[in-house]
This record gives structure tokens, C-alpha cells and sequence, in this order.
């Protein structure tokens, strides 16, 4: 039986999931389709009763999705809860949907891939509290970081994730950013700055210490400012595709029943 999968956006031209989850097919040899679905709000629902009955295994969900779709699933996994967002969507033998969010666990294993040094006993700076860094906020306490520090330009937004994911979240001022990177031993910007078509990200890191590990989850250029100017200093630098790739791994698993490699190849075939 050939499996198919899925994902869904609006727009939906932008997203390199097809190429990425094509190149896992082609090398695994799975009789297998994972296409892009131009989906509209309005029609979301009705999307997800009729996919599983023409024979989708489930789906990606991507901007303007992510929150609806937790909405209407079934089932939700932990980590979706934590968010109140999901990235992937399983359909199960008996018609349920079940929510997962696996962009906190993408960015952690990209970071334990990319950066082997990073030291997790210190606390993390995340600049950003947007959709992206409440997942990577939520899987950074997961994994034991002692406590994250949020900057953001909406301060409100920064005290709203901080009291959806408990005290070891500090909300501080955007303005001084900077001057608190001196005790943590990760930066990450999840916000779009630095993004192709966005403005910079103005941030001065001579406060950073030498074990500072620096993460960007903007893939687009690939070393944004932040990481030339991070690299530049002796840091180690982790860029945002690694992360896009790895929080595929649990979809394609159990879409296509095979754990895929994050490696060189797929980087390759996914810039191409
Ligand atoms: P989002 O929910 O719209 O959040 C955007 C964030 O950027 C907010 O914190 C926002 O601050 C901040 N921001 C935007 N413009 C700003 C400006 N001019 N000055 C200061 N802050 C600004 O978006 P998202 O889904 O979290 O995505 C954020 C970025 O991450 C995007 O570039 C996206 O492509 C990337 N991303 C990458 C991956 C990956 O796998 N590598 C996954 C998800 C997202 P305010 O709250 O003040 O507006």
C-alpha cells in the first residue's frame, strides 16, 4: 500500500518539508507521497475529517494552522499541551487525530548534534516569545536547563509565556538583553530578525562569556549576523535548518515506520 502524507499551510509554496521528507522516501525506498496542501482556514476542519479516509497517515501543520489544528485534535501528546500548538499530526487506525508539537524536541536535537559542548547546567537566554519559542522554552526545561531568561520586544508576551510555563521563566526588558547574556550558557534569537527581508538583530555579545553557545532558528540566510558576529568571538554557533530537519524525525517515523537520519545528505538536498 503506498503511504501518504502531508503538509498544510496557507501559503504553502515556502516550505521545504516536501523536498525534506521526499529525500528521506527516495533513500529509505518507501512506496510513499508526502505533498503540500494549500489549505485555507475555513476549510481546515473538513480537511482533516476527509485526508484520513482517502489514506493520509497524517500531516505537518504550518502558519496559519498550528494553534487550530491542537484544537480540533483528539488526542494531544504533552509536549503539544504545553504549547497549545501542534506541528504534526497523526491519524490513527480507528479515525482519531493526535496533536504533537515536535519543534522544541527539533531544536534540542540539533542542539546536542551541533553543539556537543553546550553547557546545559547554566541558565538560557531565548530572545522572542512568539509561537516558535514557547515550544523551545518548554523543551529547554524539559531537558534540565535550570532556568531561561525571555527578552522581547511585546514585554507582555514574554510574562504571558513565562506564566504558561512556570517560575524558572524570567521575563526581562528587551532593551537589556544584552547586558544579561553574561550568565547564560545559550543564546538563541527565535525572533524573525535577521531573517531575510526582516531588519537585523542589533544585539551586542561582548558581554558573552567564552562557553556561550549561540543559537539562530532563522535558517534564511543560513549564518544570520548573530552567528557570524557569535562565530567571530570563539563561540559555538548552531544555525536553524538543523532544527527544521530534526523535528521531522517523528513524523516521518510514524507516517512511514522508519527512524530517518539527520545528516550532510539531507542538509544538502534540502538547501538545493
Ligand atoms: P511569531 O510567533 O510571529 O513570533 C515572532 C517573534 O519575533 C516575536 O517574538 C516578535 O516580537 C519578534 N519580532 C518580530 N519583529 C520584530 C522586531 N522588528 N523587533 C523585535 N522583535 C521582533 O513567529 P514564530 O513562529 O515564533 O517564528 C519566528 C522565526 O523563527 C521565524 O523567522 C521563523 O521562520 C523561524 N522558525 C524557524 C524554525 C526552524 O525549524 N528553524 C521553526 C519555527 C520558526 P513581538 O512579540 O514583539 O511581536
Amino acid at each position: 500500500m503506498t503511504l501518504l502524507a502531508g503538509v498544510i499551510g496557507d501559503p504553502i509554496a515556502q516550505s521545504r518539508s516536501p523536498r525534506l521528507h521526499g529525500h528521506w522516501l527516495r533513500r529509505y525506498g518507501i512506496d510513499g507521497h508526502y505533498v503540500p496542501l494549500h489549505v485555507r482556514p475555513e476549510v481546515l476542519e473538513a480537511t482533516l475529517k476527509v485526508l484520513p479516509d482517502i489514506g493520509f497517515s497524517g500531516l505537518n501543520c504550518t502558519i496559519p494552522h498550528k494553534e487550530a489544528a491542537f484544537r480540533l485534535a483528539d488526542d494531544v501528546t504533552d509536549r503539544a499541551r504545553a504549547v497549545e500548538a501542534a506541528n504534526t499530526l497523526m491519524f490513527t487506525e480507528d479515525g482519531r487525530i493526535i496533536a504533537d508539537n515536535t519543534d522544541g524536541y527539533g531544536f534540542i536535537a540539533n542542539l546536542k548534534q551541533q553543539a556537543p559542548e553546550w553547557d546545559i547546567t547554566k541558565p538560557a537566554l531565548v530572545l522572542g516569545a512568539g509561537g516558535a519559542a514557547r515550544g523551545i522554552v518548554a523543551a529547554l526545561l524539559e531537558v534540565g536547563v535550570p532556568a531561561v531568561t525571555i527578552a522581547n520586544r511585546t514585554h507582555t508576551r514574554a510574562e504571558g509565556l513565562a506564566a504558561l510555563l512556570g517560575a524558572d521563566v524570567l521575563p526581562i526588558e528587551w532593551a537589556g538583553a544584552s547586558t544579561a547574556l553574561a550568565d547564560h550558557g545559550l543564546l538563541v534569537n527565535t525572533t524573525s530578525l535577521g531573517m531575510s527581508g526582516q531588519p537585523p538583530l542589533v544585539f551586542d555579545l561582548s558581554s558573552m562569556s567564552d562557553h556561550t553557545t549561540v543559537a539562530d532558528i532563522v535558517y534564511s540566510p543560513l549564518m544570520t549576523p548573530l552567528l557570524t558576529d557569535a562565530q567571530a568571538r570563539g563561540a559555538q554557533v548552531v544555525d536553524g535548518l538543523g532544527m527544521l530537519l530534526h523535528q521531522a524525525v517523528p513524523g516521518f517515523e510514524a507516517w512511514f515506520g522508519r527512524t530517518p537520519t539527520v545528516d550532510e545528505e539531507l542538509r544538502r538536498a534540502v538547501l538545493a
